[in-house]
């Protein structure tokens, strides 16, 4: 007679039973979303994940845990957001000032000084678009747990998928860490509870934006409903640029994911130029103008963004003006260059090798939003002293500077990087040049 063992026995039901079946993904082409190669990707289990085979972009994976995971995951950093938002967040004292702020007390300050569009910039980035995410994401792993489908649930997916780029907790966390060093030389600083989990909810919005692996979640909808979304990818059919399932040629929206269905994104390069051009106009008020007024009864400071730099690196917050110079100055300006460069190679001769190009794009797209560690950090230091003892305003710059940060993800976001490999392709230059 064999020996009872329950852990194992669980284990086994939990791990090949009952999920290695479902979660297995079949062999299928699909089109490289960036640099648009036909890929024939084996079939897929647990654990397993295919990237393209001339760029290195990851096309499809499936969580190791693919049911389970993403809802424990979702729910920790909802409970995490809770208590982030409820709880102290940091502590500011000094002669004259004493300041308790909270998230939800900073957003306040900010609407009631008048800076309704920073607090907006604040609430969407660090709590709306988190929140709706995370409640999306507990939507839809719940109904493929459960095998049932529910309302919406395709439409939550999709936009589940979109908000994954525009959450910001790790930016704002990374700029709490910056007025830190700005305010702790001034003032004493206590960090509250929201602020140590603030690093544990970065952390956890990370891991579940990681393991929404879309095109394993919309296979597996689809399944639900009785129905494969592979579709053969030979004669007229084109594959869909978001969710990389084949369709129709002559459908215009997708009926995987329903969003629109093209071959390369239409007017990509024209409207990433039109966001370049726009967020490269503002970009000069949002260096000209004033950033940031600090003021207190003897004495008022208007900087720009230079010149708070140069007024730091003078005064020996080194670490902190090389911090800010790299997101505010150096970011924005490499940004805004490459979106250039990128933007030019469509047409004019490429400055270096299709590979290189590829990693600038990447690059690129990445950094975007780490530029808004300025922006944050004024947010901050303005909830932190808003009395006639020490005040910070923040300038008309900081939100040129902000629509320059948003612009230039969106020019990224729209610029179609297939277009340089179908150059590339066209011009017969091979990848390693
Ligand atoms: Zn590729
Ligand atoms: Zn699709």
């Amino acid at each position: 007679m064999t020996p009872y063992r329950p852990v194992q026995t669980y284990h086994r039901l939990w791990r090949r039973k009952v999920y290695k079946h479902r979660a297995t993904l079949p062999a299928h082409p699909v089109d490289c979303p960036e640099c648009g190669l036909r890929n024939h990707i084996p079939q897929l289990s647990q654990g397993q994940e295919a990237a393209c085979s001339r760029c290195g972009h990851d096309l499809v994976r499936v969580e190791s845990n693919p049911y389970i995971a993403p809802l424990a995951y979702a729910a920790t950093a909802l409970i995490l957001m809770v208590v982030v938002y409820s709880q102290m967040f940091v502590t500011i004292e000094m002669p004259g000032v004493y300041s308790r702020l909270t998230l939800p007390g900073m957003m306040k300050t900010l609407i009631l000084q008048d800076w309704g569009f920073l607090a907006e910039v604040m609430f969407i980035f660090t709590f709306g678009t988190p929140l709706l995410f995370l409640l999306l994401a507990l939507y839809v792993y719940t109904a493929l747990a459960l095998r049932r489908f529910m309302p919406f649930l395709l439409y939550a997916t999709r936009t589940l998928v979109r908000l994954r780029e525009w959450i910001m907790i790790d930016v704002f966390f990374i700029s709490t860490l910056v007025a830190y060093i700005k305010m702790y030389t001034v003032s004493t600083v206590t960090f509250g509870p929201a602020f140590w989990l603030m690093f544990a909810l970065g952390v956890m919005l990370i891991r579940t934006a990681v393991s929404v692996p879309e095109h394993w979640v919309y296979y597996q909808i689809h399944h639900l409903l009785n129905r494969s979304p592979l579709f053969p990818s030979e004669g007229k059919h084109i594959c869909c640029s978001r969710c990389l399932y084949f369709q129709p040629v002559n459908e215009e929206e997708c009926a995987v994911c329903g969003t629109d269905l093209f071959d390369r994104r239409p007017h990509s390069v024209r409207i990433s130029l039109c966001f370049l051009i726009a967020a490269a106009i503002l970009y000069l008020p949002a260096n000209l103008l004033p950033i940031m007024i600090s003021s207190n009864p003897l004495s008022l400071e208007i900087s720009t963004i230079l010149s708070g730099i140069e007024y730091m690196w003078n005064d020996g917050d080194r670490l902190i003006a090389v911090i800010i110079f790299s997101a505010s100055i150096m970011v924005p300006t490499l940004k805004i260059m490459s979106m250039g460069v990128l933007i030019a190679s469509t047409r004019l001769p490429m400055p270096m090798g299709i590979r290189k190009m590829s990693l600038l794009y990447r690059i690129t797209e990445y950094i975007g939003r780490w530029s808004m560690i300025d922006i944050f950090v004024i947010i901050i230091l303005m909830s932190a002293f808003h009395t006639p003892m020490a005040r910070v305003q923040p300038g008309p710059a900081s939100i040129y500077f902000c629509l320059v940060v948003l612009l230039t993800m969106l020019s990224a976001h729209f610029f179609d990087p297939r277009l340089l490999w179908d150059k590339a392709t066209r011009q017969q230059i091979k990848p390693n040049d």
